[in-house]
């Protein structure tokens, strides 16, 4: 496949020491209660629901020391859209995993949460997102983009990220000295012409900030969803590996491009970091959201690391921010 030849090439002039990186992470979440409704999601429950639930600060911290004691140095922490939840307790997550887990990067709260905690406490977005880089947060993950066009929008979320949200919030926390990871789930009602729009969109905003560290895109999972009588299969890996691909040529400006293992399997994941990608992931000590959905996916960091190997790579183990921790000579 000659796009994946040539972003092949890409990745090889941009990141020339060969190696592939990964990330010891895990991904709890604090509450599934979500007044959005998006039609793709199989993970959170209305509020009032008998299993809704939300964790307080020190449950969550108990799932924090979890992942800590495997190794983990990111914790992606999100949750359902709750508007009982004041700004209060976000910046008390962040401010106790600093306190009591200063090996953790917070990598908390996707957009669609911002603009929760923005409404919720009548704070302006740059507020919220100064109280939090206040209370030591330095990232945040590109969850809830799905594909940045009112044509997706309003046929899987309408409310979810009204106005441009998504990438108003990440311009802020870029001007705020935060960085963020860019991501994109594709494979449901979304068409080439909205690929090319979400792609365009995340490079000129690179442009304008440089604050994207990574681009991840993945694949819907139907399972368990209002969608999946639509789309019952989702996409399929030759789509993903030309995204992943196209991603690489396209986005020039963004230096990481990540593989997903983890939502594509591992097979199509090794064969990915053939098509531009750079960077493994992390490998998900606690992960809920694809699991709501039926897809279930685990690994260790000796495999990622001989998968890493078995595709031609160094494998190396990196930070939130893509510092080396350890190279696997
Ligand atoms: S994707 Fe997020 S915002 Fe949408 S319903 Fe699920 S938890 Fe809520």
């Amino acid at each position: 496949m000659d796009v994946g030849r040539l972003a092949r090439q890409v990745r090889q002039k941009r990141h020339p020491e060969n190696r592939v990186t990964f990330v010891v992470d895990s991904n709890p979440n604090y509450t599934n209660a979500c007044v959005a409704d998006c039609l793709f999601c199989a993970f959170y429950r209305r509020p009032g629901d008998q299993e809704a639930y939300t964790l307080s600060v020190e449950q969550v911290m108990e799932k924090i020391a979890h992942a800590a004691g495997l190794g983990a140095t990111t914790v992606l922490l999100q949750g359902g859209l709750n508007p009982e939840l004041p700004l209060d307790y976000y910046t008390a997550l962040v401010r106790e995993t600093r306190k009591r887990f200063p090996q953790i990067t917070p990598h908390f709260f996707t957009a669609s949460e911002v603009l929760m905690m923005s409404e919720a406490s009548q704070k302006t977005i740059g507020e919220v997102l100064a109280a939090l880089k206040e209370a030591g947060q330095v990232s945040l993950p590109g969850g809830g983009a799905e594909v940045l066009t009112e044509y997706v929008r309003k046929r899987i979320s309408p409310k979810k990220n009204p106005d441009d949200g998504w990438i108003i919030v990440h311009r802020e926390a870029h001007r705020l000295g935060l960085r963020s990871t860019a991501t994109m789930m594709y494979g449901h009602v979304d068409r080439p012409v909205d690929w090319v729009e979400h792609l365009d969109r995340v490079r000129s905003l690179q442009d304008e900030t440089g604050g994207f560290t990574a681009f991840i895109p993945w694949s819907f999972k139907p399972g368990n969803t209002v969608l999946e009588k639509k789309v019952p299969a989702g996409a399929g890996a030759s789509t993903y590996l030309r995204m992943l691909a196209v991603s690489r040529l396209y986005l020039d400006n963004v230096p990481h491009i990540q593989a997903s293992w983890f939502s594509e399997g591992k097979k199509t994941g090794s064969i990915a970091l053939q098509f531009g990608a750079d960077d493994f992931g992390g490998t998900l000590i606690d992960e809920n959201v694809h699991k709501a959905a039926g897809h279930i996916q685990t690994t260790t960091i000796d495999d990622t690391v001989r998968l890493i190997r078995q595709a031609g790579f160094i494998p190396a183990q990196r930070t939130t921010l893509y510092d080396i921790l350890r190279v696997y000579n």
